[in-house]
């Protein structure tokens, strides 16, 4: 065995040193992340037996109900939220560690991804009992799943541009208007959409979050089919559709400071630097020949650049942890990590072609050439590039 593998095989282990350095836990608990570990590890082996390389190239978007219904039994979804909505009360490192070997291994965890990660989350903070109690459950049991409705025609980057509206009326809400790029829209049973209820606001102010249910009266969805030839996003249209008043997330007017808030749980997280990382796992199971430099070389860069995009998404947990909202850190973290995973793609192409003796075995090749395609919207979902730079700059003192 090559040392490169055997480094890998122990990347996550070396936790000791790395999770210690952050303070998760109150100080008389102690988590034995090594046996967490070995329990989803188990539970990955068997759930992902029949998940073929090519699925597992998906990451994180991968979608696959029947994995997340086996993953809800399990109780590895919403494991941070309270027992009474489905939870066990686990901590923001158990759920860290946890996420991390999904994303290893390439667990399909696209359907009840949004939801695990931020939707729920949302939901504990701003939602009525009642939505509470009745989607949570749900959620955790892998069998409700949610999109994010933010984007519009003309408002992606700007996303105070968006023209989607409720009024109110004496039943609740009526929603006009439309999403577009929503991930998974087709699939998904409920969103969380930032809407406008007051036009005559300042573009900042008159903004408000709902969650809707997809399968009311009204509601239109037709899927696009990406570059990859995956139904991956889609457009939603909402003609009159009626909501109940506590339909309406936190406070009426609150929407930009909410989705704020919302989007730093969604850009800090280890999917954000190991959407390619299965093409490592593959590279690294073809490496027979340990004396070829350019290839071990390659590998410990890659593996030293993850080390330290993982020191970083750690501590932005840990903020997230104490209740923090580290915007500023999570789009740091957020742009240095699909630089990484965009990159990655295109060393290994090149590590390929100069060794024009055989083919690529097909597991590396499907990963490869889908991976290819799919990274370029890296930095693009969840923030582009350059948006995230100007929050940076902004960040650290530009007027
Ligand atoms: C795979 C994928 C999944 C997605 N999933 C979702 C989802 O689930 N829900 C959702 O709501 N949205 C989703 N999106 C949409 C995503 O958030 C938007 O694509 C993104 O915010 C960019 O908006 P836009 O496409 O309208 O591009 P634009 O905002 O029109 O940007 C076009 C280009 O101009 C640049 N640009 C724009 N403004 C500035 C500026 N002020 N300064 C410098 N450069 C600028 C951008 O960086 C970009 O390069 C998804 C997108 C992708 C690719």
């Amino acid at each position: 065995m090559c040392v490169t593998n055997h480094l890998l095989q122990n990347f996550w282990l070396l936790e000791e040193f790395s999770l210690s350095t952050f303070d998760f836990t109150p100080p008389q608990t102690s988590i034995d992340t090594a046996s967490l570990r070995r329990r989803i590890r188990q539970f990955l082996t068997s759930a992902m037996e029949d998940i073929s390389p090519r699925e597992r190239a998906y990451s994180w978007t991968g979608y696959n109900a029947n994995f997340s219904e086996k993953m809800g039994k399990d109780g590895w979804i919403g494991m941070q939220w309270p027992e009474l909505y489905g939870g066990r009360n686990a901590s923001p490192l158990e759920r860290y560690v946890v996420i991390e070997e999904l994303l290893a291994a390439g667990a399909p965890v696209g359907a009840h991804w949004i939801a695990d990660r931020q939707s729920g989350t949302h939901l504990l903070r701003y939602a009525s009992d009642r939505i509470k109690s009745e989607y949570m459950p749900k959620i955790a049991a892998g069998e409700l799943f949610f999109c994010i409705g933010m984007s519009e025609p003309n408002a992606g980057s700007d996303l105070a541009a968006i023209h989607t509206h409720a009024r109110k009326v004496d039943e609740g809400w009526i929603i006009n208007g439309s999403k577009l790029w929503t991930t998974h829209a087709v699939r998904s049973h409920m969103m969380i959409a930032l809407v406008r209820t007051d036009r005559s606001e300042q573009r900042h102010n008159g903004l408000s979050q709902f969650v809707i249910d997809l399968s009311l009266p009204g509601i239109t969805i037709n899927g696009i089919t990406d570059q990859t030839g995956e139904v991956h996003f889609g457009e939603v249209f909402f003609e009159e559709v009626l909501v109940a008043n506590d339909c309406l997330l936190g406070t009426e007017g609150q929407g930009w400071q909410q989705v704020n808030a919302e989007l730093a749980l969604e850009r800090s997280g280890p999917e954000r630097y190991l959407s390619s990382y299965r093409l490592i796992e593959e590279f690294i199971d073809t490496q027979t020949d340990c004396s070829d430099d350019l290839n071990t070389d390659a590998i410990g860069e890659w593996i030293a650049e993850l080390w330290t995009l993982r020191q970083m998404s750690l501590s932005m947990a840990a903020q997230i942890a104490e209740g923090k909202e580290p915007a500023l850190e999570a789009a740091i973290v957020k742009d240095l990590g699909a630089t990484f995973e965009q990159s990655l793609p295109h060393s290994v192409a090149a590590l390929m072609s100069d060794d024009g003796q055989h083919t690529p075995p097909s597991a590396l090749s499907e990963v490869l050439d889908y991976l290819l395609l799919a990274s370029p919207s890296f930095s693009l979902r969840g923030g582009t590039r350059e948006i995230l730079r100007g929050i940076i700059a902004r960040g650290l003192g530009l007027r």
